[in-house]
């Protein structure tokens, strides 16, 4: 069975009354819900418990870390940065949500600013599907169309994804590539652009789909660990002219 921790940072849901009317038990919770109902099993982190909830412990038990963080990406500790990162080169699957293009680990591994434009209008938004027949799109109509989004529009200064799930069109006239797909070293990493904390964006059910997509993508083991370095001939070769240099 697929392990799915969720983080979040879980503040503004705490601070704010117009958030917690949206997610009154924080975002992680609605997320929690929708993964288990999808079979997997479930737990959930957040920034001020120890370690931010994510032990050694925790992170073995993990298939796939979701991560939904805001207005305190610079409270994160560099030393658990470095666990997520180490964990996901090490084959598990990450899912950045929304503001969390900004995170440090999002920002670690793509080496990038990850820099956009942003908008809080309360404006449509739609996510065309761009790669129809991809995993991450299975069960999706066409496009999603949601009522109330925040705008994030290019450029995303990110590197090229491997693959470019969605595209997102918005009210106000911006594009945005909104499902992002890469792999760094043996862990699959999506960011996927809704979820604003406002905006009950993960309420709504093909919203919901795509994140359950998402993690079954992210969980999937790609065969083989591989190994590195200097490497003895499987078959026999002359090795009397090595000039390695040690
Ligand atoms: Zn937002």
């Amino acid at each position: 069975m697929t392990r799915v921790t969720v983080w979040n940072e879980y503040r503004h849901e705490r601070e704010s009354d117009v958030v917690a009317d949206v997610y009154p038990d924080g975002i992680h919770a609605v997320l929690a819900d929708v993964f288990e109902e999808a079979g997997f099993e479930v737990e959930t982190a957040t920034l001020d418990e120890p370690e931010h909830g994510l032990s050694e412990d925790v992170l073995d038990r993990t298939d796939v870390l979701t991560w939904w963080g805001h207005a305190a990406h610079g409270e994160v500790d560099d030393r658990i940065v470095d666990r997520v990162q180490e964990r996901v080169l090490d084959g598990m699957g990450l899912l950045v949500l929304h503001s969390a293009h900004y995170s440090k680990i999002f920002k670690r591994l793509m080496g990038t600013t990850c820099s956009l434009k942003w908008r809080e209008a309360a404006e449509t938004e739609r996510l065309w599907v761009v790669e129809p027949g991809h995993p991450i799109a299975d069960g999706v109509d066409e496009y999603i169309e949601l009522d109330e989004a925040e705008m994030y529009g290019e450029r995303f200064d990110i590197p090229a994804p491997e693959t470019l799930v969605f595209t997102s069109w918005f009210e106000g006239g911006e594009v945005f590539r909104s499902g992002c797909c890469y792999r760094r070293g043996n862990g699959r990493v999506f960011y996927f652009r809704p979820g604003h904390e406002t905006y009950p964006v993960y309420h709504d059910e093909a919203v919901q789909q795509v994140l359950v997509n998402g993690v079954r993508w992210a969980a999937a083991d790609d065969g083989p660990t591989p190994t590195f370095g200097n490497a003895d001939p499987i078959e026999p070769i002359d090795m009397s002219d090595d000039r390695t240099v040690h």
